[in-house]
């Protein structure tokens, strides 16, 4: 293992695992489901490799390097009036991890997390330092963006931020079906929504988030304690334990999910979009064509009632905007993203691949963080420009050093 604080070093780990024939892997924040960050050679562990290196406040562009903690950035941004235009549910992971894996959050008009990055720095396997930008290679960095680890490893980063921005959010319950009978026109009317079936209900609860004007009106620290770590995570993870040695409880546990019922608030974004998240869990993530999921989401459903699956944790539905980048699951298609989680220890085998053969008939494209069965043959139907992303790997990596089992499955060897 090594814990690099300079690029020098970062090149020099790579050029010494190459003349000895070793293999080497980037680990961010180890928040990935997969192998993708295993090996058994060198593991380049960079959370020291986490600086804030420049931020241009007349072109809101801010380059860091790859370590760099999502709530660590989104800190230090908002000391300096800018922000990530968007974020997922959590902010623990590094940069160069989410982007890697192509980590999204909810929004029909806002790309997954790599789409914002203008420019990269990357060492390649035979230790290179190469750059990529839209003036300097900017096919590499169209396909670069994602790399889910197989291109090299990130050095730094430049990616595009916004102004600071405040969120109206409103989280609320509401029956799905209704959800799913608006699901557009939600998405329409929010600049991020997103919705959790609660299984064995008929009840979404969702979160809507509007971006706003408006000074803040946060949430005390008792009451952001109490629904964010009491409801969310203590008490929910005390209904999952109960709910494995009795699972006939579930039905009864799911009706009283802990719920603050509506909850409405300001405060700045990357508050809204992150929170804590205690309770361990496994979890498969499909990206399909959103018009597909008001569909979709029922057949898991049946699925669920079928399986008669004893689960409390909700199936999670966000949308993605279409963008370019080769291995993106938005690539191409406006995306509406479901994902399926159990609690820790809980069997998922059946659930999972029952969930995945529903996806596939959306030719659906699994999250690169995120458990899942497909692997080199069939998704590389599902990508158009596969190809375009294995000449990259080609050129950048041509002995494999960044390779491990999950690339060799997923990527192909
Ligand atoms: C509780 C929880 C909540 C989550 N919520 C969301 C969500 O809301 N939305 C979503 O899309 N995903 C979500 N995820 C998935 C998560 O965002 C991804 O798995 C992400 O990749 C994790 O980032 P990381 O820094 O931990 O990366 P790691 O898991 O450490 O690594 C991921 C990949 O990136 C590579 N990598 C890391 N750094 C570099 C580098 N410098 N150079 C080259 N390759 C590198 C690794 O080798 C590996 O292939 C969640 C995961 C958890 C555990």
């Amino acid at each position: 293992m090594a814990r690099p604080t300079t690029e020098t070093e970062l090149v020099e780990l790579v050029r010494r695992a190459r003349s000895t024939g070793r293999r080497v892997k980037a680990v961010g924040a180890g928040h990935s489901f997969t192998g993708v960050a295993l090996t058994d050679g060198v593991l380049v562990d960079l959370r020291d490799y986490d600086r804030l290196l420049a931020f241009d406040p007349v072109t809101g562009r801010a380059t860091v390097q790859a370590g760099i903690r999502l709530a660590d950035l989104s800190r230090r941004l908002a000391e300096r009036g800018a922000a990530l235009e968007n974020l997922g549910d959590i902010a623990y992971q590094s940069i160069a991890g989410a982007t890697a894996t192509a980590t999204h959050g909810t929004g029909r008009r806002f790309g997954n997390l790599a789409t914002g990055i203008v420019g990269m720095r990357l060492i390649t396997g035979d230790g290179d330092v190469v750059e990529c930008s839209a003036d300097e290679e900017p096919e590499l960095l169209s396909v670069a963006r994602v790399g889910v680890g197989a291109l090299g490893l990130v050095s730094e980063l430049t990616v595009q931020c916004v102004p600071a921005f405040n969120l109206h959010a409103v989280e609320e319950p509401a029956p799905v079906d209704e959800v799913l009978g608006d699901w557009e026109g939600l998405l329409d009317d929010h600049d991020h929504f997103e919705f959790f079936w609660v299984p064995n209900t008929r009840w979404a609860l969702t979160k809507r988030n509007r971006r706003t004007d408006e000074p803040a009106r946060p949430r005390g620290r008792w009451e952001r304690w109490r629904n964010g770590v009491l409801y969310d995570n203590v008490a929910f993870g005390a209904a999952n334990r109960i709910a494995r040695h009795r699972p006939a409880a579930v039905p009864r546990l799911g009706r009283a999910l802990p719920s603050a019922g509506r909850v409405e608030y300001v405060e700045p974004g990357h508050r809204v979009f992150a929170s804590p998240r205690l309770v361990r869990f496994l979890e498969m993530e499909y990206a399909i064509p959103l018009a597909a999921v008001p569909e979709a989401l029922p057949r898991v459903r049946e699925l669920v009632r079928d399986l008669a699956l004893p689960l409390l944790f909700p199936v999670e539905v966000r949308a993605v905007a279409a963008d370019d980048i080769a291995l993106s699951p938005a690539f191409g298609r406006e995306t509406g993203y479901l994902a399926v989680h159990v609690y820790r220890g809980t069997p998922h085998q059946a659930y999972f691949r029952g969930v995945e053969a529903i996806m596939d008939d959306y030719e659906g494209r699994p999250h690169w963080g995120k458990l899942h069965f497909q692997d080199a043959a069939t998704l590389s139907a599902r990508y158009p420009e596969w190809s375009a992303f294995q000449a990259a790997r080609d050129r950048l990596d041509p002995h494999r050093t960044f390779a491990n089992a999950e690339l060799d499955r997923v990527l192909g060897p």
